[in-house]
């Protein structure tokens, strides 16, 4: 279904924009049937190092923007910490809400159960692939039993018709051009876009995430990984979204499952956008990244170390 409505200004109308892809130029609902390539090496979450003119991508964006030391840290020198216990959790939840809309957009409703005992059955593997280490096993388990908590509360919550969906855990890839100069700044936009579902007024994009506590809608936070969904979407299947939603899954004692919902980009989203992208991708170009010292360094990986080291 394509949108027309006044207050959603549609990126193909803007000046320079140009369907990117052919191969995927249809509808989205022509692109439904086939799960797509979620294995580990199609994945942005497994990004190599000195890959940073590979592509662009939300996650690339946001270290940059919080600290463009922290991004050649991670990003070009290839230095990677195990993630934290708390990061592991999300992982894992992430992949019991994948499985059970894989299965969903098969027409199989799996049960909390089921999806409860994937989880067990792939911790112990997700947990070596990821080098993370626990206190000690009380704690694992513990967390192990928090990770399906929070999927349960989620599968309990979620409204049982609640349409298939047309995507799961799907790469989307597209050229970066402009759409107010129609420049093609030469590199592709990458996302991983968890969920998209068919309401009656439109498709919508969710991500999920998962915090240890509650928040109201702040939409701004996730300025950067909504637009770039947007963008993709609409590049790749001629479609506005109808709407985009961040899905948290609250690590509180009893977990608690918080839906924000956010409006279809505007030209103003994409305007911010692609400052943020030249201004990446001239930092790129120079090969400079001050370091952005702050209170954000209290949870970087690279405060105690990398960060100081020259
Ligand atoms: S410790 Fe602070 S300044 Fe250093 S890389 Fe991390 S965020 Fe940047």
């Amino acid at each position: 279904m394509t949108h027309s409505c006044n207050q959603m200004p549609d990126l193909r109308s803007l000046p320079g924009i140009r369907l990117s892809n052919p191969t995927v130029g249809h509808s989205l609902s022509d692109q439904i049937q086939q799960p797509q390539d979620t294995s580990p090496s199609s994945d942005v979450r497994h990004e190599r190092p000195t890959d940073v003119w590979a592509y662009i991508s939300p996650s690339r964006l946001n270290t940059w923007l919080r600290c463009p030391r922290a991004f050649k840290l991670r990003y070009i020198d290839g230095i990677r910490s195990p993630p934290s216990t708390n990061l592991f959790v999300g992982k894992v939840a992430h992949s019991g809400l994948e499985r059970f809309y894989r299965h969903k957009q098969m027409g199989v409703t799996l049960t909390e159960a089921e999806v409860v005992q994937h989880l067990e059955m792939r911790w112990e593997a997700m947990a070596t692939e990821d080098h993370v280490v626990f206190t000690d096993t009380r704690d694992e388990a513990r967390l192990r039993t928090q990770a399906a908590t929070l999927v349960t509360a989620y599968l309990t919550q979620v409204p049982a018709e609640e349409p298939a969906p047309t995507l799961v855990e799907t790469r989307l890839k597209a050229p970066l051009v402009d759409p107010f100069t129609g420049e093609d700044l030469g590199i592709e936009l990458l996302g991983i876009v968890d969920l998209v579902v068919n309401e009656a007024s439109g498709q919508i994009i969710c991500d999920f995430k998962t915090s240890t506590r509650s928040s109201g809608p702040v939409e701004i936070i996730h300025e950067v990984q909504l637009t770039a969904y947007a963008y993709l979407f609409r590049q790749l299947f001629h479609e506005l979204e109808a709407g985009l939603e961040i899905r948290s899954l609250i690590k509180t004692k009893i977990p608690k499952i918080e839906i924000h919902r956010y409006s279809p980009r505007t030209q103003a989203h994409f305007r911010r956008f692609f400052q943020i992208v030249r201004q990446y991708l001239d930092d790129l170009d120079r090969g400079e990244f001050v370091y952005r010292p702050g209170f954000g360094c209290t949870m970087c990986e690279f405060h105690d170390g990398p960060c100081v080291s020259d």
